[in-house]
């Protein structure tokens, strides 16, 4: 509490100091009330909504979010493991096509959250699409095949990998972030949340946010776990780094932070297309 109270003497004093009518300590005193006041009565009109408990976020209708790795074709003797992680470029513009047909729109992380925290507005059928891990061909064949139907998606990058071969590069990531899609952030070097201690929140967190948002001139409050694994204590330190909303994979949600264990379903490059609007449909519960 003495904290929250010199943080308000802190904030008082700023903005006295910013303002230059302020001449004696009196007049001060009551325009910096004054100016308080008024902050605080516009930043309630900016939220305009009232924020949502964990547990209406976490009874709200799902939005299915698929996520994809690789977009290559198969190479001969290719493990299912890695089949698993891929889609060839043929499946990949098969399965968009297959969504605009259905009548599916691409929504970014920001419509989700102002959906799942503020009630904002959702397409009638929304879906939001994901790649992982900064793979070069999610630029050259992913967003190229997903710009034929106005889709944006959603980037999250391992920092590490950014202009290394066969990743995308900085000025990519710029392009992806200019044309409207969102980049954001899969940690530096892809090591399991549920691991890490000391200086690895800076490190996986706290700088790989600061390296995307310095590449996209944009805000990245979104964060995936690798391998879609997280634990609790991973939780308040996202939260502490600024990201918003975290997503997980297919596996269970947590009911008291719902908006940090968001589920996304990866697409195996073993499914047909009809297989995946199916699965996408059991997945998030879909009408
Ligand atoms: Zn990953």
């Amino acid at each position: 509490m003495k904290t929250v109270v010199f943080i308000a003497f802190c904030v008082s004093i700023l903005a006295a100091c910013n303002s230059a009518t302020a001449t004696k300590d009196k007049d001060q005193k009551t325009k910096s009330a004054a100016t308080m006041k008024a902050d605080s009565t516009s930043s309630n009109a900016e939220m305009n909504t009232p924020v949502a408990d964990a547990a209406t976020v976490f009874a709200k209708r799902q939005v299915p979010v698929l996520c994809y790795h690789h977009i290559r074709d198969p190479k001969p003797g290719q493990s299912e493991t890695l089949k698993s992680y891929s889609v060839s470029p043929a499946q990949f513009a098969q399965q968009m096509k297959a969504l605009k047909d259905s009548g599916y729109e691409t929504i970014l992380p920001n419509q989700l959250y102002n959906y799942l925290v503020h009630g904002g507005p959702l397409p009638a059928k929304p879906v939001m699409l994901t790649f992982d891990d900064t793979d070069e061909e999610q630029f050259s064949i992913g967003y190229q095949e997903m710009k034929k139907y106005g889709f944006k998606g959603v980037f999250f990058i391992m920092t590490i990998s950014i202009n290394r071969p066969r990743y995308m590069t900085k000025e990519q990531l710029k392009q992806l972030a200019d044309d409207g899609n969102a980049v954001e952030s899969h940690t530096w070097d892809h090591h399991m949340v549920t691991k890490y201690q000391g200086e690895d929140w800076e490190k996986q967190f706290v700088k790989p946010r600061k390296t995307i948002e310095d590449i996209t001139g944009k805000p990245a409050t979104y964060f995936a776990y690798p391998y879609g694994l997280w634990n609790a204590a991973a939780i308040p330190q996202l939260k502490k780094a600024g990201f918003k909303m975290a997503f997980i994979l297919s596996t269970k949600r947590d009911s008291t932070e719902p908006l940090y264990t968001v589920r996304r379903m990866i697409v195996p490059g073993q499914w047909s297309v009809t297989g995946m609007m199916k699965a996408m449909k059991q997945t998030f519960h879909l009408d």
